[in-house]
Protein backbone atom coordinates (compact mmCIF):
# COMPACT_ATOMS: atom_id res chain seq x y z
CA UNK A 1 0.00 0.00 0.00
CA UNK A 2 1.36 3.71 -1.23
CA UNK A 3 0.49 5.49 1.65
CA UNK A 4 -1.06 8.74 1.26
CA UNK A 5 2.13 11.62 1.48
CA UNK A 6 4.31 9.25 -1.06
CA UNK A 7 1.22 9.65 -3.28
CA UNK A 8 1.83 13.40 -3.22
CA UNK A 9 4.81 13.56 -3.95
CA UNK A 10 4.80 11.25 -6.75
CA UNK A 11 1.82 13.07 -7.87
CA UNK A 12 3.58 16.12 -7.42
CA UNK A 13 6.92 14.97 -9.33
CA UNK A 14 5.10 14.13 -12.17
CA UNK A 15 3.22 16.94 -12.67
CA UNK A 16 6.14 18.89 -12.87
CA UNK A 17 7.58 16.06 -15.42
CA UNK A 18 4.39 17.00 -17.60
CA UNK A 19 5.66 20.93 -17.68
CA UNK A 20 8.77 20.36 -18.72
CA UNK A 21 7.82 17.89 -20.93
CA UNK A 22 5.01 20.72 -22.46
CA UNK A 23 7.93 23.36 -22.44
CA UNK A 24 9.93 21.53 -24.63
CA UNK A 25 7.42 20.43 -27.25
CA UNK A 26 6.53 24.00 -27.52
CA UNK A 27 10.33 24.30 -28.62
CA UNK A 28 9.89 21.44 -30.99
CA UNK A 29 8.08 21.67 -34.83
CA UNK A 30 5.12 19.48 -35.90
CA UNK A 31 5.40 16.27 -35.66
CA UNK A 32 8.25 15.59 -33.37
CA UNK A 33 6.09 18.41 -30.79
CA UNK A 34 2.96 15.77 -31.37
CA UNK A 35 5.25 12.45 -30.22
CA UNK A 36 6.53 14.46 -27.20
CA UNK A 37 2.62 15.91 -26.50
CA UNK A 38 1.75 12.00 -26.71
CA UNK A 39 4.16 10.59 -24.55
CA UNK A 40 3.08 12.91 -21.07
CA UNK A 41 -0.50 12.30 -21.28
CA UNK A 42 -2.31 12.94 -17.83
CA UNK A 43 -0.77 11.09 -15.06
CA UNK A 44 -2.16 7.87 -14.08
CA UNK A 45 -4.70 7.77 -11.17
CA UNK A 46 -2.31 7.15 -8.01
CA UNK A 47 -5.88 5.65 -5.86
CA UNK A 48 -5.47 2.36 -7.04
CA UNK A 49 -2.28 1.11 -6.77
CA UNK A 50 -2.01 -2.56 -6.78
CA UNK A 51 -1.38 -3.65 -3.44
CA UNK A 52 1.66 -5.92 -2.79
CA UNK A 53 0.17 -9.24 -2.18
CA UNK A 54 1.52 -10.22 1.75
CA UNK A 55 0.26 -13.56 3.29
CA UNK A 56 -2.14 -12.83 5.66
CA UNK A 57 -2.10 -15.10 8.45
CA UNK A 58 -5.60 -16.34 9.42
CA UNK A 59 -4.68 -18.70 12.58
CA UNK A 60 -3.13 -18.31 15.66
CA UNK A 61 -0.40 -21.34 13.72
CA UNK A 62 0.49 -18.96 10.90
CA UNK A 63 0.67 -16.47 12.83
CA UNK A 64 3.32 -17.78 15.35
CA UNK A 65 5.44 -19.21 12.70
CA UNK A 66 5.10 -15.56 10.76
CA UNK A 67 5.93 -14.26 14.32
CA UNK A 68 9.07 -16.75 15.23
CA UNK A 69 10.84 -15.65 11.71
CA UNK A 70 10.03 -12.02 12.73
CA UNK A 71 10.66 -11.46 16.42
CA UNK A 72 13.25 -11.34 18.52
CA UNK A 73 14.26 -13.10 21.25
CA UNK A 74 10.83 -15.58 20.42
CA UNK A 75 10.83 -19.47 19.92
CA UNK A 76 7.92 -20.80 18.32
CA UNK A 77 6.96 -23.00 22.00
CA UNK A 78 6.52 -19.48 23.56
CA UNK A 79 4.26 -18.23 20.86
CA UNK A 80 2.20 -21.93 21.04
CA UNK A 81 1.72 -21.90 24.39
CA UNK A 82 0.36 -18.45 24.06
CA UNK A 83 -2.94 -20.25 22.57
CA UNK A 84 -3.73 -17.36 20.75
CA UNK A 85 -7.08 -16.70 19.26
CA UNK A 86 -7.94 -14.80 15.79
CA UNK A 87 -10.74 -11.84 16.89
CA UNK A 88 -13.13 -10.71 14.64
CA UNK A 89 -11.24 -7.00 14.50
CA UNK A 90 -9.34 -6.68 11.66
CA UNK A 91 -6.34 -4.64 10.70
CA UNK A 92 -6.74 -2.20 7.86
CA UNK A 93 -5.71 -4.66 4.96
CA UNK A 94 -8.01 -7.62 6.83
CA UNK A 95 -5.57 -8.95 9.21
CA UNK A 96 -7.04 -10.30 12.00
CA UNK A 97 -5.83 -9.31 15.67
CA UNK A 98 -5.40 -12.12 17.81
CA UNK A 99 -6.04 -11.98 22.01
CA UNK A 100 -5.55 -14.66 24.67
CA UNK A 101 -7.31 -14.58 27.60
CA UNK A 102 -5.96 -15.80 31.41
CA UNK A 103 -8.73 -15.71 34.29
CA UNK A 104 -7.92 -16.11 37.82
CA UNK A 105 -10.48 -18.01 38.92
CA UNK A 106 -11.09 -15.17 41.32
CA UNK A 107 -10.73 -12.38 38.97
CA UNK A 108 -11.96 -9.13 39.86
CA UNK A 109 -9.69 -6.66 37.93
CA UNK A 110 -9.78 -6.59 33.97
CA UNK A 111 -6.53 -5.82 32.34
CA UNK A 112 -5.91 -5.26 28.62
CA UNK A 113 -2.32 -5.34 27.68
CA UNK A 114 -1.59 -4.16 24.57
CA UNK A 115 1.63 -4.72 22.40
CA UNK A 116 2.74 -3.52 18.74
CA UNK A 117 0.54 -0.35 18.40
CA UNK A 118 4.01 0.85 16.14
CA UNK A 119 4.49 -1.59 13.66
CA UNK A 120 8.63 -0.99 14.31
CA UNK A 121 8.44 -1.70 17.52
CA UNK A 122 9.10 -5.52 17.32
CA UNK A 123 10.24 -6.33 20.76
CA UNK A 124 7.24 -5.28 22.11
CA UNK A 125 5.33 -7.98 20.69
CA UNK A 126 7.69 -10.45 21.83
CA UNK A 127 7.31 -9.24 25.35
CA UNK A 128 4.14 -9.46 25.41
CA UNK A 129 3.60 -13.30 24.10
CA UNK A 130 6.18 -14.04 26.95
CA UNK A 131 4.07 -12.24 29.31
CA UNK A 132 0.95 -14.39 28.58
CA UNK A 133 3.13 -17.42 29.58
CA UNK A 134 4.26 -15.47 32.75
CA UNK A 135 0.17 -15.04 33.47
CA UNK A 136 -0.47 -18.59 33.03
CA UNK A 137 2.12 -19.77 35.71
CA UNK A 138 1.12 -16.47 38.21
CA UNK A 139 -1.65 -16.61 40.24
CA UNK A 140 -3.38 -13.26 40.87
CA UNK A 141 -7.05 -11.90 40.55
CA UNK A 142 -6.69 -10.50 37.33
CA UNK A 143 -8.73 -11.22 34.12
CA UNK A 144 -5.88 -10.70 31.76
CA UNK A 145 -6.80 -9.73 27.96
CA UNK A 146 -3.53 -9.84 25.91
CA UNK A 147 -3.41 -8.39 22.55
CA UNK A 148 -0.05 -9.13 21.21
CA UNK A 149 0.34 -7.21 18.22
CA UNK A 150 -2.07 -4.49 17.23
CA UNK A 151 -0.63 -3.25 14.06
CA UNK A 152 -0.22 -5.86 12.44
CA UNK A 153 -0.27 -4.20 8.66
CA UNK A 154 3.05 -2.31 10.21
CA UNK A 155 4.91 -5.13 11.50
CA UNK A 156 4.21 -7.90 8.73
CA UNK A 157 6.42 -6.24 6.07
CA UNK A 158 9.79 -6.77 4.74
CA UNK A 159 10.51 -3.71 6.17
CA UNK A 160 8.51 -3.05 8.88
CA UNK A 161 6.35 0.83 9.48
CA UNK A 162 5.77 2.50 12.94
CA UNK A 163 2.04 3.42 10.68
CA UNK A 164 -0.60 1.08 9.47
CA UNK A 165 -1.61 0.80 6.24
CA UNK A 166 -2.84 3.51 6.06
CA UNK A 167 -0.21 5.64 6.96
CA UNK A 168 -1.24 6.32 10.38
CA UNK A 169 0.66 6.65 13.67
CA UNK A 170 -2.70 4.32 15.84
CA UNK A 171 -1.13 6.15 19.02
CA UNK A 172 -2.30 9.46 17.67
CA UNK A 173 -5.96 8.42 16.29
CA UNK A 174 -7.38 8.00 19.60
CA UNK A 175 -10.54 10.88 20.15
CA UNK A 176 -9.08 13.17 22.70
CA UNK A 177 -10.82 16.53 23.36
CA UNK A 178 -10.35 18.91 20.46
CA UNK A 179 -8.88 16.05 18.42
CA UNK A 180 -10.01 17.81 15.29
CA UNK A 181 -8.14 21.25 16.48
CA UNK A 182 -5.18 19.68 18.10
CA UNK A 183 -3.60 16.72 16.47
CA UNK A 184 -3.45 18.27 12.98
CA UNK A 185 -1.85 21.42 14.76
CA UNK A 186 0.36 19.45 16.65
CA UNK A 187 1.48 17.53 13.44
CA UNK A 188 1.87 20.34 11.77
CA UNK A 189 3.83 22.91 14.14
CA UNK A 190 5.49 20.48 16.10
CA UNK A 191 6.62 17.35 14.27
CA UNK A 192 7.06 19.30 10.93
CA UNK A 193 4.81 16.98 9.22
CA UNK A 194 6.07 13.75 10.27
CA UNK A 195 4.97 10.91 8.14
CA UNK A 196 5.54 8.59 10.98
CA UNK A 197 3.17 10.59 13.15
CA UNK A 198 0.37 11.42 11.01
CA UNK A 199 -2.71 11.21 13.32
CA UNK A 200 -5.64 10.27 10.44
CA UNK A 201 -7.68 12.55 8.89
CA UNK A 202 -10.17 12.54 11.70
CA UNK A 203 -10.31 10.38 15.36
CA UNK A 204 -11.15 6.17 15.27
CA UNK A 205 -10.46 6.46 11.04
CA UNK A 206 -8.58 3.27 11.42
CA UNK A 207 -10.15 -0.13 12.50
CA UNK A 208 -6.92 -0.76 14.50
CA UNK A 209 -7.69 1.82 16.85
CA UNK A 210 -11.54 1.56 16.63
CA UNK A 211 -10.97 -1.60 18.12
CA UNK A 212 -9.52 -0.86 20.84
CA UNK A 213 -11.46 2.63 21.75
CA UNK A 214 -14.74 0.03 21.20
CA UNK A 215 -12.83 -2.77 23.49
CA UNK A 216 -12.61 -0.31 26.61
CA UNK A 217 -16.41 1.09 25.97
CA UNK A 218 -17.54 -2.79 26.07
CA UNK A 219 -15.37 -4.73 28.54
CA UNK A 220 -14.41 -1.62 30.62
CA UNK A 221 -10.49 -2.75 31.48
CA UNK A 222 -9.46 -0.75 35.19
CA UNK A 223 -5.83 -1.00 33.47
CA UNK A 224 -3.99 -0.71 30.08
CA UNK A 225 -0.84 -1.28 29.46
CA UNK A 226 0.77 -0.53 26.65
CA UNK A 227 4.01 -1.87 25.37
CA UNK A 228 6.62 0.27 23.27
CA UNK A 229 10.35 0.83 22.45
CA UNK A 230 12.82 2.22 22.30
CA UNK A 231 12.85 4.96 24.33
CA UNK A 232 13.81 2.49 27.63
CA UNK A 233 11.40 4.32 29.99
CA UNK A 234 8.20 4.27 31.61
CA UNK A 235 5.58 5.85 31.39
CA UNK A 236 1.83 6.60 32.95
CA UNK A 237 -1.58 8.42 32.41
CA UNK A 238 -3.97 7.95 35.06
CA UNK A 239 -5.84 8.77 38.07
CA UNK A 240 -3.24 6.83 40.66
CA UNK A 241 -0.18 6.92 41.76
CA UNK A 242 2.15 5.18 38.75
CA UNK A 243 4.44 2.58 38.80
CA UNK A 244 8.23 4.09 39.84
CA UNK A 245 9.88 1.42 38.21
CA UNK A 246 9.32 -2.32 36.08
CA UNK A 247 12.41 -4.10 36.08
CA UNK A 248 14.86 -1.71 35.07
CA UNK A 249 12.61 0.57 33.83
CA UNK A 250 12.28 4.13 35.85
CA UNK A 251 9.53 6.36 35.66
CA UNK A 252 9.74 9.38 33.58
CA UNK A 253 6.46 11.46 32.39
CA UNK A 254 7.43 12.82 28.94
CA UNK A 255 4.27 14.81 28.59
CA UNK A 256 0.83 14.10 26.51
CA UNK A 257 -0.13 14.08 23.05
CA UNK A 258 -3.49 14.78 21.05
CA UNK A 259 -4.74 11.23 20.27
CA UNK A 260 -2.53 9.16 22.13
CA UNK A 261 -3.88 6.20 24.26
CA UNK A 262 -2.40 7.68 27.28
CA UNK A 263 -4.22 10.95 27.00
CA UNK A 264 -7.33 9.11 25.89
CA UNK A 265 -7.51 6.07 28.10
CA UNK A 266 -5.73 8.11 31.15
CA UNK A 267 -6.60 11.25 30.93
CA UNK A 268 -10.12 11.48 29.19
CA UNK A 269 -11.66 8.34 30.43
CA UNK A 270 -9.32 8.08 33.91
CA UNK A 271 -8.55 4.70 33.19
CA UNK A 272 -4.69 4.23 34.13
CA UNK A 273 -2.33 3.51 31.58
CA UNK A 274 1.79 2.33 31.53
CA UNK A 275 3.19 2.56 28.86
CA UNK A 276 6.32 1.01 28.84
CA UNK A 277 9.13 2.00 26.76
CA UNK A 278 11.83 -1.18 26.36
CA UNK A 279 15.29 0.10 25.07
CA UNK A 280 15.44 -1.31 22.19
CA UNK A 281 12.83 -2.36 19.20
CA UNK A 282 14.93 -5.33 18.20
CA UNK A 283 15.99 -6.93 21.14
CA UNK A 284 13.54 -8.56 23.40
CA UNK A 285 14.66 -8.03 27.41
CA UNK A 286 16.54 -11.22 28.76
CA UNK A 287 14.37 -13.54 30.73
CA UNK A 288 14.86 -12.43 34.10
CA UNK A 289 14.31 -9.59 32.73
CA UNK A 290 10.95 -9.94 30.98
CA UNK A 291 10.23 -11.53 34.84
CA UNK A 292 11.25 -8.83 36.97
CA UNK A 293 9.19 -6.37 34.96
CA UNK A 294 6.28 -8.43 35.14
CA UNK A 295 6.53 -9.07 39.15
CA UNK A 296 6.86 -5.23 39.73
CA UNK A 297 3.61 -4.96 37.53
CA UNK A 298 2.15 -7.52 39.34
CA UNK A 299 2.96 -5.80 42.94
CA UNK A 300 2.39 -2.35 41.58
CA UNK A 301 -1.41 -3.35 40.89
CA UNK A 302 -2.20 -5.20 43.86
CA UNK A 303 -1.01 -1.98 45.97
CA UNK A 304 -2.91 0.38 44.00
CA UNK A 305 -5.61 -1.54 42.39
CA UNK A 306 -6.10 -3.98 44.73
CA UNK A 307 -5.52 -6.83 42.95
CA UNK A 308 -3.53 -9.06 45.60
ZN1 LIG B 1 5.73 3.17 20.06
Amino acid sequence: MVSWFVIGARERALRRLAVSMVTLAMGLGGAQALMAMTAVKAPPTPAKQPVKHIPIPATAQAFCQDMTQRLPNLPLPVCAKAQLTPLAAKSALGRPLFQRDVISPNAHLRVLVIGGIHGDELSSTSLVLHWIGAAVETPSNIHWRFVPLMNPDGMMLDKPTRTNSHGVDLNRNFPTPNWDREAPIYWNQRTQKDPRRYPGPKPLSEPEAKWLHDEMESWKPNLIVSVHAPYGVLDFDGPTVPPQRLGRLYLDQVGIFPGSLGNYGGVHKKVPVVTIELPSALRTPQEAEIRQMWLDLLRWTADRLGAG
